[in-house]
């Protein structure tokens, strides 16, 4: 006869097993097997000025782990354009009057862009939610000019049919930034950047559950070329800085950020380079 102690202890190893099991399956959810690993993907391109382009406060929570490294590892100069001031967004929680949400939000883009060591960033007007619906061309002019003034070598974007979230705001924001790009190759190589990296989602939590959403976002997004640390303690930080979403992750996927980032702790890019 095992004695209870022993019944006790052996539960208490099946349970130990199935837990530590479960950490491991929801670990590799965020894993993908393809892409190189590198330590930091502005350092693989030998980047000196980088420059985020996207549509959202707090979009660049995609890419914290990228712009952080090219800073710290390589020296360069981070910078910033944010299309919107996310008014559109539902506040979670809601800390100000929602007339308000443009300016709170504006606040926090900033202060999250100051607290990863961005040393430029724009905060433009366009309507969140319909950026879609803008002038693409004066879009893609503005973008241009910014890359010139900022002498910008590294993009970093949503891929433009995936849109990181299938979000349209998130699509066109890659897609100009693309186009841009592509433009300044043709007509001032000078000045042109020479590489484009693009934030991709996690496909097998996006497929598995994401909903319908995810599995178009996985559907239309490339296998990634380049992995590297997505820095989740900055992760963990720029959501307490994002006062006005800071419970966007625990209400979405019901996960908190400090436990979610334990597993997502890597992050995935499509990275395109030009040769000259
Ligand atoms: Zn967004």
């Amino acid at each position: 006869m095992p004695s209870i102690g022993q019944i006790f202890g052996a539960i208490f190893a099946v349970l130990f097993v199935l837990f530590a099991g479960g950490i491991i399956w929801l670990d590799s959810l965020f894993e993908e097997s393809r892409g190189q690993w590198v330590r930091s993907v502005a350092e693989e391109v030998g980047a000196s000025s980088v420059l985020a382009i996207f549509a959202h406060p707090d979009d660049e929570q995609s890419v914290a782990g990228l712009l952080i490294r090219a800073r710290e590892r390589s020296g360069a100069t981070t910078r910033m354009i944010t299309a919107t001031r996310g008014e559109a967004g539902s506040p979670m929680p809601q800390v100000s009057r929602m007339e308000d949400l443009a300016i709170i939000r504006h606040a926090e883009v900033l202060k999250n862009g100051y607290a990863l060591g961005i040393s430029e960033q724009l905060v433009w007007e366009y309507p969140d939610g319909a950026l879609a619906e803008e002038d693409f061309e004066l879009y893609v002019d503005r973008l241009m000019q910014q890359m010139i003034a900022w002498q910008a070598d590294l993009i970093v974007t949503f891929w433009p049919d995936s849109g990181y979230s299938n979000h349209p705001d998130h699509q066109t924001a890659g897609r100009a930034a693309t186009e841009a790009v592509r433009r300044l190759r043709e007509t001032d190589r000078e000045n042109a950047p020479s590489a484009i990296a693009y934030i991709l989602a996690p496909s097998r939590m996006m497929s598995r559950f994401g909903g319908e959403t995810g599995r178009t976002v996985v559907e239309n997004q490339p296998p990634p070329t380049h992995q590297m640390p997505g820095e989740p303690r900055a992760k963990i930080r720029g959501w307490s800085i994002h006062a006005s979403q800071s419970d966007y992750l625990r209400q979405t996927y019901g996960i908190p950020p400090a436990i979610l980032y334990r597993l997502y702790d890597k992050k995935h890019y499509y990275l395109v380079e030009f040769d000259d």
